[in-house]
């Protein structure tokens, strides 16, 4: 075959999504990406049960702006100290956390699972990016989830709350691994106040019925930290999302 035929039939097959097809192992999710023929905007075609990537109407993130301001009673942060386990899922670097720490929100209790990060941040706040962000998962016994998101700007200095885990980010793809002891409420702003929403989880399957709770002050981190991370995941954050119908609310303390 002369070059040029070959570098058409290449393209061809490259253009059909041939060349990228990737047998899924059993037992595990179907392959996603943040770039590429499987990037976000590919995710609802690439298994059935990612539909909602593609179809849901209450996504996240989402463009944080024109906020209602509302009543809205204070989020019920109850942390306590824990062992942490560290892990790169390959899509992130997540810290799972030991049960007994919740936070009491809309009148029901949600304990803190795990928490992971995003570079550059997922939402955007009246239009402002951040470096990275922090998403602390909780469940509640009904299996409903509520997310706290607090932006990561970057600051002058190391933040040592947050050294124990940027100076033990796996470079590749691991199981859990021991890292000491932390109280996760070291690692919030000292402010509560926050914007809510109803969304989703910002990665397949995209689940919605997610409360979304969004601090409204940063946590400063060092460029050096930033970059720890950044070394690792270029970027990983979904785009945002369109709000649709949803009530964007902030709370008025
Ligand atoms: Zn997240």
């Amino acid at each position: 075959m002369k070059l040029h035929v070959m570098i058409a039939v290449l393209c061809l097959l490259l253009v059909s999504g041939w060349a990228v097809a990737e047998e899924t192992p059993i037992g595990e999710p179907p392959h996603w990406t943040y770039e590429g023929a499987e990037g976000p905007e590919f995710w609802s075609n690439l298994a059935p049960e990612y539909e909602l990537c593609g179809v849901g109407h209450s996504q996240s993130p989402i463009d944080v702006k024109d906020a209602q301001l509302s009543d809205l009673k204070d989020i019920g942060f109850a942390y306590q100290p824990s062992a942490m386990s560290i892990l790169n899922n390959g899509h992130t670097i997540q810290v799972n956390y030991d049960a007994g720490s919740s936070i009491t929100y809309g009148g029901s209790d949600y304990t803190l699972k795990q928490f992971h990060f995003h570079h550059p941040s997922e939402h955007i706040i009246n239009g402002q990016s951040a470096a990275m962000e922090i998403h602390f998962v909780h469940q509640n016994a009904a299996g409903y989830l509520a997310v706290v998101g607090v932006m990561l700007v970057e600051g002058s200095a190391d933040n040592p709350a947050y050294a124990p885990i940027f100076n033990a980010l796996p470079a590749e793809k691991s199981d859990p691994q021991a890292i000491g002891t932390i109280n996760a409420a070291d690692l919030l702003p000292p402010g509560a106040t926050f914007y809510t929403y109803t969304g989703s989880l910002t990665t397949p399957p995209c689940s919605q019925g997610v409360r979304w709770l969004l601090l409204t002050e940063p946590v400063e981190v060092s460029a050096a930290q930033i970059a720890a991370f950044a070394a690792i995941f270029e970027m990983n954050a979904r785009p945002v999302q369109p709000l649709n119908t949803r009530e964007l609310e902030q709370d008025n303390s």
